[in-house]
């Protein structure tokens, strides 16, 4: 497996900075966010580095893919049969804050209609 060394989510998958795990297996890794804006609040991020939704391609598309097969057993598992939301903030202007591609779960209350 390939890791930025100065990447924050990289290092929480080597295992260098601690989290709390909620789901892993050959290509994905999920963790509770540190400041959770829900009950529900989960990251769900390909273990291979790749920057945001903007550098996603033929190439690496399908951890797209897994990070949303992840995100279906994670719901369940956290009970959150009646709705979630998920996002993914991409760029400066996308309100990205850590450059490695990752999906948020919300859940765990009735969420808002809107989107911004
Ligand atoms: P973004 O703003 O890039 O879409 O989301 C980054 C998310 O990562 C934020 O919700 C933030 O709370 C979370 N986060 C940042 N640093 C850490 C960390 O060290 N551990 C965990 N568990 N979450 C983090
Ligand atoms: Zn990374």
């Amino acid at each position: 497996m390939v890791f930025m060394s100065d990447c924050i989510f990289c290092k929480i998958i080597s295992g260098a900075i601690p989290s709390q795990c909620v789901f892993e297996d050959e290509f994905v890794f999920a963790f509770r966010d540190i400041a959770p804006q829900a009950p529900v609040h989960i990251l769900v991020v390909p273990k291979v580095h790749v920057e945001s939704a903007a550098e996603l391609t033929d190439e690496n598309s399908h951890l797209v893919a897994s990070c949303f097969e992840a995100i279906a057993k994670i719901a369940a598992d956290e009970g959150l049969g009646g709705g979630f939301r998920v996002i993914t903030n991409a760029g400066l202007d996308g309100g990205q804050t850590v450059f490695h591609l990752h999906f948020h779960i919300l859940g765990g209350r009735t969420l808002g209609a809107g989107l911004v």
